[in-house]
C-alpha cells in the first residue's frame, strides 16, 4: 500500500480568514476590483486563472500587474485545501486524498478511475466532502463516529475538485463526474453546496455538466424539497440503507426526525419535477439489513418509482459488531428488487485496503479510542439493532444539529 506524503504533518494554525477565490461568485470579485478603481474585466481575468489547471499561486496570474497580485494575495486565498496525504490502491485506480484545511480540520476526497469498457469512455469520478465530520452519526460510517467538526466553505468544497482536476490534467485526463458522497451531510450545508455546484457547472468556471454531478443525502427532507423547488438538474442520491423505520432509526439516525416514507416521497417529487432518476444507496450489513424481508420492504417502497438502487457491501469499520453481507445474499437481495421491477446494481467497494470508506483516514489520525469506549459502542449497537429487528422504533433522541 503506497503512502505518499505530500506535505508533512504540522501543528494546526489558526483558521485563515481570507476567503478562497474559487468560492467567490463573479459579482464579489468584480466589487472588490471596483473598490480599487479597477475595470470589471479584472474579475474575469482572475476567475479564468483560478479555473485554469496550470495556476497554482496568485503569482501565476500574470494578466494582473504585480501590485494587484500582491493585494489579491493579501485579501484572498487561491487554495483553501492542502493535500497532506495521497494513498493509491486498486492498482492505481483509486486515489484517496486526506486534506488538511487551514485550521487543521481533515477532510477526504476519493478519485476513482474507470477504464474505457465496451462502448463506454473512460471515466474519472471524484467523491468530495461537504463538512468536516458529520452530525448524522450513521454507525457503519467512520465519519459518523468522528462527530461533527464544521461546515466547509464553498471554496474548500470546490478546491477538492480543482486539486483532482490538476492531478488528472498532468496526465492529459479530465474529471468526468463529481459526487457529494464524502464526509458530511451535503443538505445540512446546502447554501455552500449549491454555490459549489454552481461553480462546477458554470461553463466559464469548471464547466462540468449538471448530469455529471450527484448530490447525496441521508434524508434531510426540507433540503430535498428546497432542491426540488430550485430545480437544478443534477442527480439526487439518497442513502437509504433500510426501508423499515425501526432499522433505519439505527442505521441512519436522522430517520427519527424524517421517517423513510417521507424521505422517499420527497425524492419522488424531486424525480417528477426534474425528470432525473433518483439513486438509492444501501450499505449491505450481514444479518442486519440484508434479509429477504428487508429486500421485500425496499421493493414495496420503491415499486413503480423512477429510481435505481446501488447495493454496496459494508466497508469493514473497526468499531461496529458488523461485517459485510456475503455476495450471494446481496445477489438474492438484488434479485428480489428486480422481481418487483426495481433495478439494482451491486457495487464493488473501491479501495478497501486504503480505508476508502468515508472518514477512515481522518479517523486513523484521530487515534484509536479507548477499548472500553469501543466495547460500549459495540454493545449499544448490538442492543439497538436487536430492538430494531424486533420491529421496535428507537427512543433515542434525534442527533443534535440535524433535526431543525
Ligand atoms: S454515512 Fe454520510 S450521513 Fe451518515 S454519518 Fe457518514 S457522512 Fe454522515
Amino acid at each position: 500500500m503506497p503512502v505518499l506524503p505530500i506535505v508533512p504533518d504540522q501543528a494546526a494554525p489558526a483558521r485563515d480568514p481570507r476567503p478562497g477565490l474559487a468560492g467567490l461568485g463573479g459579482g464579489e470579485l468584480a466589487a472588490w476590483f471596483a473598490e480599487r478603481g479597477e475595470p470589471a474585466y479584472r474579475a474575469r481575468q482572475v476567475s479564468d486563472a483560478v479555473w485554469d489547471r496550470a495556476t497554482t499561486a496568485v503569482e501565476d496570474i500574470r494578466t494582473l500587474p504585480a501590485a494587484l497580485r500582491a493585494a489579491l494575495d493579501a485579501a484572498f486565498r487561491l487554495d483553501t485545501v492542502g493535500d497532506t496525504e495521497l494513498r493509491l490502491s486498486d492498482g492505481g485506480l483509486t486515489e484517496k486524498g486526506l486534506h488538511r484545511l487551514s485550521d487543521g480540520a481533515l477532510v477526504e476526497s476519493v478519485l476513482m478511475h474507470y477504464p474505457a469498457r465496451g462502448g463506454q469512455r473512460e471515466r474519472h469520478t471524484l467523491c468530495i466532502s461537504s463538512q468536516a465530520g458529520c452530525a448524522v452519526g450513521c454507525p457503519f460510517c467512520a465519519t459518523g463516529e468522528l462527530g461533527f467538526g464544521r461546515d466547509l466553505e464553498t471554496a474548500e468544497i470546490v478546491d477538492q475538485v480543482r486539486h483532482a482536476a490538476r492531478r488528472l490534467a498532468a496526465d492529459g485526463r479530465r474529471l468526468t463526474n463529481v459526487v457529494f458522497m464524502g464526509m458530511g451531510e451535503p443538505l445540512l450545508n446546502l447554501d455552500r453546496v449549491l454555490a459549489a455546484v454552481d461553480a462546477l457547472n458554470d461553463p466559464r468556471r469548471f464547466g462540468l455538466g449538471a448530469r455529471h454531478i450527484t448530490v447525496s443525502t441521508s434524508g434531510v427532507v426540507p433540503g430535498i424539497r428546497r432542491l426540488t423547488a430550485l430545480g437544478p438538474p443534477f442527480t439526487l442520491a439518497v442513502s437509504l440503507h433500510a426501508a423499515r423505520d425501526p432499522l433505519r432509526d439505527v442505521l441512519v439516525p436522522l430517520n427519527r426526525r424524517w421517517p423513510v416514507a417521507e424521505v422517499v416521497e420527497a425524492a419522488r417529487e424531486h424525480a417528477a419535477a426534474t425528470g432525473r432518476r433518483v439513486t438509492y444507496e444501501a450499505t449491505m450489513i450481514g444479518g442486519i439489513n440484508d434479509t429477504e424481508t428487508d429486500a421485500r420492504a425496499m421493493a414495496d417502497l420503491l415499486r413503480g418509482d423512477h429510481a435505481h438502487v446501488n447495493l454496496i457491501p459494508m466497508n469493514p469499520v473497526a468499531h461496529t459488531p458488523w461485517t459485510a453481507s456475503p455476495d450471494e445474499v446481496i445477489e438474492r437481495f438484488a434479485a428480489i428488487l428486480g422481481e418487483a421491477g426495481v433495478t439494482a446494481t451491486i457495487r464493488r467497494n473501491r479501495g478497501q485496503e486504503i480505508g476508502a470508506a468515508c472518514g477512515q483516514l481522518a479517523a486513523e489520525r484521530a487515534g484509536e479510542p479507548a477499548p472500553a469506549v469501543v466495547a460500549r459502542r459495540r454493545a449499544r449497537l448490538v442492543d439497538e439493532s436487536a430492538h430494531a429487528l424486533r420491529g421496535e422504533r428507537s427512543d433515542e433522541p434525534v442527533p443534535a444539529g440535524v433535526g431543525e
